[in-house]
């Protein structure tokens, strides 16, 4: 699908399919490319203009923890559909191959032009198994490199690329939040747009074939795409559509089910399970993942306090260890969010305790802790839980451990300002944003950690190099205008402080600001 897309079957599959017969047998599984698709690099402009959107939606969420989890399936998957030449070297080189969290607890996620894909943190705490996640990404990077949306776009290509943007944001807007009146209004004139963006059968077809093709070369479990068609057809029985938009674009025919049988059990006898292979079970890592998305997506206070309830221990003690990880992990986090500190510590007590022998588990239960010390302000605490994870370094190991080390430095050297430039904070601040420079030397666009940085160089009393980190979120979020008005405001300030200036971080807002100016023209002119 490209967004929700509502009924599978499209007004326009003929035009798609043109040049060959109308309804070609499923046996043939053809290629449906015919070369006269918008270009990638059109495509990818489509596709910032959209993402730029996104980034600025307040339901965009970049969770470390969870962007971690959702990148260790994502990876592998790229890096399959590199091996097999699915992803050809023009589309490595052009595209965005990023994925965007929504906050939306709704099922959903999708492709959008020029590989950026969007994912919803409500199909995130519904999935069981990391190869679950990984056939839905499968299935959506697949629509992209069998190029089903240029082919999508090209059909539209009589319409202004704004106006093109507009509609599909306008679609995933009416997809949000199904509850709400005027997203129902919306979501009726969106029907009508959306028939104009549907994937026609057969490139769904494709979607799953090639799709499964990516995710089992990447070692993930074929049961997963089972498991996960068998809770898209659960939903929709229920008749949960409206939980589920996901289904709305992607139908489950019985055609799409059985496919997916012949191919995991050609002969009609159950796969040979071997030993190194994954096996589609939920382990606890990834449960734990599921609540952190279920606590994240739903923050009402009902909601959160239903966690409580089901950390019940005798209730606990019917589920799996598993499940009893994830109970008791989103009970932490939920009662974190209610801000009563005193059962989040009881929770958590019990989730190092079950966790203890899993190292993956265990790692994001001490996670959990520091974000716990974090919010009791406890930052000894969250300091002696960082370095139980970096071993003799103090160096953090990971993007997410390394933002959370920022934090508590951050959150220790505030609370003791004035202190002496030779202080522990002082110093520990000062080595920790120097971590982050690194960092954003080797990934640019990293949006939150230049957001780290900016909080940091502000509290350091390095006021240039606080608004030009604050320039480069603008960039990492495609928003040029944005960040070339905050580089004017870096070079006022450079003017008005006369000699006194650093001339290091001086001539590289000059540089910055020429190459802004460069984008925003190159920006305005696709208009
Ligand atoms: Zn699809």
């Amino acid at each position: 699908m490209l967004v929700v897309a509502i009924g599978g079957v499209t007004v326009a599959t003929a035009q798609v399919t043109s040049g060959r017969p109308a309804g070609a047998s499923a046996a043939t599984l053809p290629n449906l490319g015919d070369g006269t698709d918008m270009t990638p690099s059109a495509e990818r402009r489509l596709g910032d203009r959209i993402a730029r959107e996104l980034y600025r939606d307040p339901d965009y969420v970049d969770d470390a923890i969870l962007t971690e989890y959702v990148q260790s399936i994502w990876q592998p998957l790229l890096a399959a559909a590199r091996q097999r030449g699915e992803i050809t070297p023009e589309q490595d080189e052009t595209y965005a191959w990023e994925v965007i969290l929504g906050r939306d607890r709704t099922v959903n996620a999708f492709a959008l032009p020029g590989a950026y894909m969007g994912l919803h943190l409500g199909l995130i705490a519904v999935v069981t198994s990391r190869d679950e996640l990984a056939s839905v990404l499968a299935h959506e990077l697949s629509h992209v490199t069998q190029r089903h949306i240029a082919r999508m776009m090209t059909r539209q290509s009589q319409q202004a690329p704004w106006l093109l943007g507009a509609m599909i944001l306008g679609i995933l807007a009416a997809g949000k939040s199904p509850d709400a009146a005027n997203a129902m209004i919306v979501g009726g004139q969106a029907v009508g747009v959306q028939s104009q963006l549907n994937f026609s059968r057969d490139m769904e077809r494709e979607a799953d074939r090639v799709g499964f093709g990516v995710a089992t070369q990447a070692g993930f479990a074929p049961q997963g795409f089972v498991s996960m068609f068998a809770k898209l057809q659960q939903a929709s029985r229920l008749n949960d559509s409206g939980n589920f938009p996901y289904l709305r674009s992607h139908p489950l025919s019985t055609e799409r089910m059985s496919d997916m049988q012949s191919r995991i059990a050609p002969t009609g006898v159950a796969p040979v399970t071997q030993p190194g292979v994954r096996q589609n079970v939920q382990e606890a890592d990834q449960a734990m993942m599921s609540a952190r998305a279920g606590v994240l997506s739903n923050p009402t206070v009902d909601a959160l306090r239903t966690w409580s309830l089901q950390a019940e221990p005798t209730l606990l003690s019917k589920t799996t260890a598993a499940q009893q990880a994830a109970t008791l992990y989103g009970a932490t986090l939920a009662a974190i969010k209610l801000r009563d500190h005193s059962a989040a510590q009881g929770f958590w007590l019990r989730l190092t305790e079950v966790t203890r022998n899993d190292t993956a588990a265990a790692r994001l239960a001490r996670l959990l802790g520091v974000e716990l010390a974090l919010a009791m302000d406890d930052t000894a605490r969250a300091s002696r839980l960082l370095s139980q994870g970096s071993a003799a370094t103090g160096i953090p190991t990971s993007r997410a451990e390394l933002f959370l080390a920022a934090q508590t430095r951050l959150k220790a050297a505030t609370s003791a300002t004035g202190a002496p430039p030779d202080s522990l904070p002082v110093r520990d601040l000062l080595a920790v944003s120097q971590t982050l420079q690194t960092w954003v030397a080797e990934h640019p666009k990293d949006a939150q950690a230049w957001q780290l940085l900016a909080s940091i160089y502000a509290a350091q009393g390095r006021t240039l190099s606080s608004i030009r980190a604050q320039a480069e979120i603008n960039v990492a979020q495609l928003d040029y205008p944005a960040a070339l008005a905050r580089f004017k405001t870096a070079q006022d300030w450079v003017r008005k402080q006369g000699t006194a200036v650093d001339h290091f971080e001086a001539s590289i807002i000059d540089t910055r600001t020429r190459q802004v100016e460069q984008l925003v023209r190159e920006q305005a002119l696709e208009r």
